[in-house]
């Protein structure tokens, strides 16, 4: 049983304690699923997540709406990267795929918010281009004004959820201004013709992500978000939510690696005792323990600050991000170690955590990027 006593702290109410209690239940029972479909296992997830219920708080419920509970994420994700990567994965998308629908959609744009929290429609969030990624304001993929409606020309890449999602939120330049101030914000279906699938990307830990070609895909200019020229304001919103969440899935794996960790060292008998009366074994089961810790602290309190209504949560979302996926990622690989040749047997837990990890410390800013966004953020208020 993972430690739960970080639930009584003060940034939790009784409805966050309730959630953690009963996904924790849940995802004993049902997860994981088979991954050897990649593809069909996101598509099973997604439809499993939404039918029980567990996919609501990704995005605005519009028949009663309100902001999304970031600790709510937060625990859902911590949750669910527990007991499996893809699950989190298949849960953190749908959020992030329609935070600027959530946002900054309009009335009728929000439609498709009712089959994204059902698990009917998959979402996906298209920034990043072949040459930009960490300098994503850059972008060169072009979205031109054509009668009534916008043509899109470019390319995205890797994109999670590419190839399965039924809609995109992709950003492309419309030119009213240079760089950051010149992309706009669109609501992309997948069958949009034009629109392709260019490549699938595999990668260390399989989840669905491919290269996107956009060859003149023409959508109706009621598919921009917000106006023209805030896209770059309106990707950094949906990240300044969704940010502190990526810390929230590394924390899952960082206890999930603390746990297995415990119970080996409980269990395996080394010179005539278990491995746990090795004081140096015990040494580092209280640096994994105080990472754990010490990541939660700075996830929840991000999580908490954007829930008590602050406009912006850069710093802390940074700081909680770059933390506990760095962290995470020592703890899983002390967590490899303690397991000996087990640990790096294909399949086992230790050793699928340590491939699921390390994306983490990439995607949504590279750690590098947290840094400076940190940096910047306190010199300043200096
Ligand atoms: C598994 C996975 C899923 C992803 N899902 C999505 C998605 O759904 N949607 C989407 O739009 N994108 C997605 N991405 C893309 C991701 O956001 C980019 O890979 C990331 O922003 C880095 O961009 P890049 O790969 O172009 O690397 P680059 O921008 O070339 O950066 C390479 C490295 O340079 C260093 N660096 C960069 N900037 C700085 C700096 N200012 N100072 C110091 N060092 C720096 C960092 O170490 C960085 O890792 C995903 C990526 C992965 C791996």
């Amino acid at each position: 049983m993972s430690d739960r006593s970080f639930l009584n702290w003060p940034f939790f109410e009784d409805r966050h304690r309730a959630l953690a209690e009963q996904l924790d239940a849940w995802c004993a029972k049902n997860l994981p699923v088979d991954h050897h479909d990649v593809d069909a296992a996101c598509r099973e997830l997604v439809a499993m997540l939404g039918r029980d219920g567990w996919l609501k708080p990704t995005a605005l419920d519009t028949d009663n709406p309100g902001p999304l509970d970031v600790r709510t994420l937060c625990i859902t994700r911590e949750t669910l990267a527990r007991y499996d990567g893809l699950a989190d994965f298949a849960f953190a998308m749908q959020g992030l795929g329609t935070g600027a629908i959530t946002l900054f959609g309009t009335a009728d744009q929000q439609h498709w918010l009712a089959d994204t929290r059902a698990g009917k429609a998959i979402a996906a969030f298209a920034l990043t281009e072949p040459r930009s990624g960490s300098d994503v304001a850059n972008m060169e993929m072009t979205a031109v004004r054509d009668g009534d409606g916008y043509v899109l020309s470019g390319e995205k890449t890797w994109i999670s959820n590419g190839g399965i999602a039924d809609l995109y939120v992709v950003f492309a330049r419309t030119g009213e201004a240079p760089g950051a101030k010149g992309v706009s914000a669109f609501i992309v279906p997948a069958k949009t013709a034009g629109l392709s699938i260019a490549e699938r990307l595999e990668t260390i830990a399989p989840h669905p992500l491919a290269r996107l070609s956009f060859d003149k895909a023409r959508v109706p200019a009621a598919s921009l978000i917000g106006k023209p020229g805030d896209g770059f304001r309106i990707a950094m919103s949906v990240l300044d939510v969704f940010r502190s969440t990526v810390g929230a899935a590394a924390l899952g794996f960082a206890r999930r690696a603390l746990d297995e960790s415990v119970s080996r060292a409980a269990e395996r008998e080394l010179f005539g005792a278990p491995m746990a009366d090795l004081q140096m074994v015990q040494g580092h089961i209280a640096d994994m323990a105080l990472d754990v810790d010490a990541a939660a602290l700075l996830v929840y309190r991000a999580a908490w600050t954007k829930d008590m209504g602050a406009v912006r949560v850069t710093r802390e979302a940074a700081m909680a991000k770059l933390f506990a996926t760095d962290r995470a990622q020592e703890v899983i690989d002390t967590a490899v170690q303690l397991h000996g040749g087990d640990g790096v047997r294909k399949d086992h837990i230790v050793e699928s955590l340590y491939r699921e990890i390390r994306a983490l410390r990439i995607y949504e800013g590279a750690s590098d990027v947290q840094k400076v966004v940190i940096a910047r953020q306190v010199m300043g208020s200096a």
